[in-house]
């Protein structure tokens, strides 16, 4: 495939780095560096205050955007005064013609409204399940008009959306080469995360307490209210908050864990932290709904729990020694480097590029 010319474009809830942009953050460092191992080039456009290394980076000042999980599913679009989202999306219409094509990582309205205005094209990447009526009708209606333009994480995330639509399942993937491989554990069990009702952090303290193992908590705190009522609920359970950490230090301390809890309330679109998890040897215990059912074979790299069951996770938790850490963190190697992350971006992208381009790029 010839050098393709990529602009992405961030997510407007939080700066590249802060952690309020949770998996998002993540996952567009990663695709740029796997489709810059595949020789294409790429410039990022993220709110101000972003710490993005080693790629072109351009800043732009405004007020954040609100999460969407934090709002109903008949919520109306707002938008702030000077927001960063449409400042975001001014300044890629100024410059859409030096790029072959757009890759836009917010889960908003506008991106997916101003597609058919632009004459760069633009892919999609879906990173959460259904949360709003008017984005499934905005996410709808670009997938008929445009299609192939519109990636997934998992097909059980692309299914909650009740009007179906064509999408690619692009799944995730990590610099394996930032993990660690780590064969002897410690005594404790992890949970990683943002701090917010979503992620059902409460189940995994109940679980962790039950079984007498101390609980090593790794995410920005998003909901302080929320975080204060577990606190309150569970005053004896032995939890430690680690604070946010940079994927360096993150690895180090999740890679020394018996296993790592998954517990989301919500259908988590992919759950970037189980792949990690793999990557350091980690088995991952997880409900069996949404991303995770889709990327732990239970018995093999951890075990899939019925959701919202503590005491199924308190029975899972017993069985960790069954677990073998070699054969997790091989998963990680075979199905989610960044080679096997490139390679399906590259597929996906293909499939939006103009007609002549893709001609002249499949020779
Ligand atoms: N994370 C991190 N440091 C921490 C805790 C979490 O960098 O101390 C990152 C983690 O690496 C992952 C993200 O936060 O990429 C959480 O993403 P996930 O897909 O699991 O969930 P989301 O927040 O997107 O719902």
């Amino acid at each position: 495939m010839r050098s393709l010319k990529l602009l992405f474009v961030s997510t407007p809830v939080g700066a590249l780095g802060s952690g309020l942009g949770g998996g998002v953050e993540l996952t567009l460092r990663n695709l740029a560096i796997a489709l810059q191992q595949r020789g294409h080039s790429i410039t990022v456009v993220a709110p101000e205050g972003s710490q993005l290394d080693n790629f072109s980076l351009v800043e732009i000042v405004g007020s954040l955007q609100t999460t969407a999980q934090s709002q109903g599913r008949d919520a109306p679009i707002t938008l702030p005064s000077n927001s960063v989202l449409s400042n975001l999306w001014s300044y890629v219409r100024q410059v859409q013609n030096c790029y072959d094509i757009i890759v836009n990582f917010a889960y908003d309205w506008l991106p997916f409204y101003l597609t058919p205005f632009f004459e760069t094209p633009i892919a999609h990447l879906v990173s959460m399940g259904s949360l709003s009526e008017a984005m499934d009708q905005a996410i709808v209606d670009v997938a008929d008009s445009f299609p192939n333009t519109i990636a997934v994480h998992s097909h059980a995330q692309a299914q909650t959306f009740s009007m179906g639509f064509t999408y690619f399942n692009l799944q995730n993937g990590i610099d394996l080469s930032q993990y660690e491989f780590c064969p002897n554990p410690d005594e404790f069990l992890a949970w990683v995360g943002r701090i917010a009702p979503e992620k059902g952090l409460e189940d995994a303290v109940q679980a962790a307490a039950k079984t007498g193992l101390p609980l090593k908590i790794f995410g920005v705190i998003q909901d302080p209210a929320y975080w204060a009522q577990i606190q309150a609920d569970y005053p004896q359970a032995a939890m430690e908050w680690m604070g946010f950490l940079p994927t360096q230090a993150l690895q180090q301390a999740l890679g020394r864990a018996q296993a790592l809890l998954m517990t989301p309330k919500w259908v988590e679109a992919f759950g970037n932290v189980a792949i990690e998890a793999l990557a350091c040897g980690v088995p991952v215990i997880a409900y069996r709904r949404g991303g995770p059912a889709e990327i732990i074979q239970s018995g093999y790299t951890g075990w899939l729990v019925e959701p919202d069951s503590v005491e199924g996770l308190v029975q899972a938790i017993a069985k960790i020694p069954q677990i073998s850490r070699t054969i997790c963190h091989r998963e990680a190697e075979m199905t989610y480097s960044l080679a096997a992350l490139g390679e399906r971006a590259e597929t996906w992208l293909a499939r939006i590029l103009p007609h002549e381009l893709a001609e002249e790029s499949a020779e």
